[in-house]
């Protein structure tokens, strides 16, 4: 490593980077090419001597951008935003700097100090409980996706169950969520060995805008305690993933506690949302959480991967996750004075990833972020606004945050829609102006569109709108 030679390569890459996002709504959105198609482009085996940083650079603009979303584009509305910031950026570099592994206290004191605190700074910002803090008996952790925070707590729940019930209860213990929550449970479901037919994704239909029932759930669980089964796990989420529905968190956490179950929020992208005063409320009820996770790198500001998880009780995930090898024995660990996050993980390693959020809660300040969620939130009422005045098209989940999902309305005699839709989508998807994704409610399929592109901005909105507008109008004249 030279000091010199990194500078100049730095320099002139920070040039790269800077007129990229200066000419970023040049490219198409969405990327055009066909499967396989980088492969006739690359020699077929790695050089065998070094090349210059230009060589590589001419072929990131020949070769890679053709392949390359812009999930940073202005125009890009699909699934959740992914937040790349100024802040987050420079916090990624000085993570890169350091490139320290901080798996535990000792491999570099201030990678977990940091994390401790800007994780309770969050807390404190989200008015999560005390006992979230890391002052008591709980405390945050930074993991990579809400994937993994799913994983490990439902590890922690199942292992707390087979210590209370018998290590030969797994088969019997039972998972509860709606079939609106993300598919990372299923996932964690599966790793964690509960049985296939035990995780209930109990239907969430129009009735209450995709939200979990209170009352379909106590029945579920009287059923399945009847049967001998034992309930140990249940995941509401605020913010679901096709239509940003908030499951109840008062009711679901009081039933939560009356079956000792653990009770995990899944806040991934609507977390953001919370740190404005006026959607606070949608998180009310995270009192009887066991555990809160969002992700920072969807709508907070910070590239990813970032995605903050706090427990009430650090100790049930240490007894499912530490290992103790003699390789990794050190003073400080031993006096258990400090947190060491390799027991707070499925991995051992770990970057500085707190660098990042301390970067953007410095660089951008509280207000300046709740303005940030504000403006998105008010595009995406303009971008509602705009559906409802066009008679063709529908509104079909109330908007909450900032996505809206609407679909064109199917004329009269035709089946559904759903052909339209879709042929909607792929027409302004194909157009390189825009992406926008899809979800299926109830048998519908419906446009989702996701407002949360830093660089997104009202003239962005309106031209969105006027493609889907004029698509539309071209696939009804068919
Ligand atoms: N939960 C919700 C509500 C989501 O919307 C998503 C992704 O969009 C996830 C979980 C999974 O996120 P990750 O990719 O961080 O695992």
């Amino acid at each position: 490593m030279d000091a010199e030679q990194l500078r100049e390569h730095a320099h002139k890459m920070v040039d790269f980077i800077a007129d990229y996002y200066k000419t970023i709504e040049d490219f198409p959105v969405l990327s055009q090419v066909q499967p396989g198609y980088l492969r006739n482009l690359l020699p077929e085996s790695a050089p065998r001597n070094p090349e210059s940083l230009q060589s590589v650079l001419d072929d990131v603009q020949k070769k890679i951008f053709p392949g390359v979303t812009h999930w940073q584009s202005p125009s890009y509305f699909a699934y959740y935003p992914s937040n790349s910031s100024i802040a987050g950026f420079l916090g990624e570099m000085l993570s890169a700097a350091f490139n320290v592994i901080g798996f535990s206290w000792i491999t570099s004191p201030a990678a977990t100090e940091l994390e401790m605190i800007v994780l309770d700074w969050l807390a404190k910002l989200l008015q999560l409980p005390d006992d979230f803090l890391s002052s008591g008996k709980g405390g945050g952790v930074i993991q990579g996706t809400a994937s993994e925070a799913v994983l490990v707590v439902l590890l922690a729940a199942r292992d707390r169950a087979l210590r209370r019930f018998g290590k030969d209860s797994l088969k019997k213990l039972v998972v509860y969520a709606s079939d609106q929550t993300h598919s990372a449970l299923q996932k964690a479901c599966q790793i964690g060995g509960i049985h296939p037919e035990n995780c209930r994704l109990l239907k969430a239909d129009f009735s209450t805008n995709y939200a979990l029932s209170p009352d379909v759930l106590s029945e579920e669980l009287s059923h399945d305690t009847a049967s001998g089964l034992i309930p140990f796990f249940l995941c509401a989420t605020v913010g679901t993933t096709s239509s940003t529905a908030v499951d109840p968190l008062p009711e679901l956490g009081n039933i939560a506690k009356s079956y000792e179950m653990w009770f995990h929020i899944d806040a991934a992208y609507a977390g953001s949302a919370c740190i404005c005063p006026e959607y606070r409320q949608y998180i009310n009820g995270v009192e009887e959480a066991n555990s809160f996770n969002m992700n920072l790198h969807k709508w907070f500001l910070t590239n990813f991967d970032c995605s903050t998880l706090w427990v009430k009780d650090r100790h049930a995930l240490i007894q499912s996750l530490s290992t103790n090898p003699e390789f990794l024995k050190n003073k400080a660990s031993q006096t258990e004075m400090v947190v060491d996050y390799k027991d707070w993980q499925i991995p051992l390693g770990r970057r500085f990833r707190s660098l990042k959020v301390w970067m953007v809660l410095r660089l951008y300040g509280i207000e300046n972020l709740q303005k940030y969620i504000r403006n998105h939130i008010k595009l995406a009422e303009h971008f509602e606004a705009l559906v409802c005045k066009d008679p063709r098209f529908e509104i079909v989940t109330p908007r909450i945050f900032a996505l809206v999902c609407f679909r064109l309305l199917p004329r009269k005699n035709e089946d559904g829609g759903n052909k339209l839709n879709q042929n909607l989508l792929d027409a302004v998807n194909a157009s390189g102006n825009m992406f926008i994704s899809h979800t299926v409610l109830s048998g519908k399929y419906i446009l989702r569109f996701a407002v949360g592109a830093p660089l997104t901005e009202e003239n962005h909105i309106n031209a969105a709108w006027k493609l889907l507008q004029a698509e539309a109008s071209a696939l009804l004249a068919n």
